[in-house]
């Protein structure tokens, strides 16, 4: 099942072969009405929104071109982040492969949604992009094993890390070049995990005002989302709604020889197979 928030109030929908099913609007009391409403109604929230997935009535339809898609996630609790954890990304970083999980964090002030402008504050120079897989955590999880870890995935989506490099590089702590206001764009779906798969076989691409810059595979991943999961359980509670954004492939701008950083105006567009894409210009 594909889920998303409808603008300007983020209700939530589905997005289904018959166009996008405006759950407020379908009569169904024991749907819940917004993402987190979602995450607070359990199985049984996620049980009525199945059933609407399938016998949504006619006037709880919307034509697919009249609803603006906001972030499928508007209010995460937390959002985790890894870095460095592809191979090839390590290496064009010029980093040592990690031993364990490079874990940092993102605020919700980074949220943004499909078609959202981002802004780039003169206080940066060093703007790039990042395509990440995003797991989206259903079940509360504490000191969960690797082998059940995805047990507690609800959810996948498409995810934009993106980062100025020269606040990210300027203390040894990453969190200033992450955190600006709307560099985290997700969506433009919540993907529930059954729909998904092994999300170790996933493509990722992104392209810079159209031109091809990442194109990889999940299966590159130094640490599997399992893996990442029990990790970070092992030391914080994880709630339903957090993100765990689970790290670039190679090919930014950091990476390069010849850095010519993002500017006011470029469009960069992210796809993680399944998931969906999203295009967020920077202005
Ligand atoms: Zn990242």
């Amino acid at each position: 099942m594909k889920l998303l928030t409808i603008k300007p109030d983020l209700r939530l929908g589905i997005q289904t072969d018959a166009g996008i099913v405006d759950v407020s609007a379908a009569g169904l009391s024991a749907a819940p009405k917004t993402v987190d409403a979602l995450f607070a109604g359990g199985d049984s929230a996620l049980d009525a929104l199945r059933e609407l997935a399938v016998s949504a009535p006619a006037e709880a339809l919307l034509p697919q071109d009249s609803v603006g898609i906001g972030p499928c996630v508007p209010n995460p609790g937390k959002i985790i982040c890894v870095g460095l954890n592809y191979a090839r990304h390590a290496a064009e970083s010029g980093a040592a492969t990690p031993e364990t999980p490079v874990l940092f964090s993102k605020f919700n002030n980074t949220i943004a949604g499909p078609d959202d402008e981002v802004p780039l504050p003169d206080s940066a120079v060093e703007y790039d992009y990042e395509v990440e897989l995003v797991a989206v955590i259903g079940r509360r999880a504490r000191d969960v094993a690797v082998d059940n870890a995805l047990d507690y995935v609800f959810g996948y989506c498409t995810g934009n890390d993106l980062s100025a490099r020269d606040l990210q590089m300027r203390t040894s702590q990453w969190l200033l070049g992450k955190t600006l206001d709307k560099f985290m764009p997700i969506g433009p779906y919540l993907v529930t995990a059954d729909e998904v798969g092994d999300p170790q076989t996933l493509n990722l691409k992104c392209w810079l005002n159209g031109e091809l810059r990442q194109n990889s595979n999940t299966s590159d991943m130094i640490f599997s989302v399992a893996e990442i999961v029990s990790y970070a359980s092992r030391y914080m509670t994880l709630e339903p709604g957090d993100i765990i954004s689970t790290g670039t492939p190679e090919g930014v701008i950091l990476g390069m020889n010849s850095k010519v950083w993002m500017r006011a105006g470029d469009s960069v567009t992210v796809e993680v197979e399944k998931l969906g894409q999203l295009t967020n210009r920077m202005v």
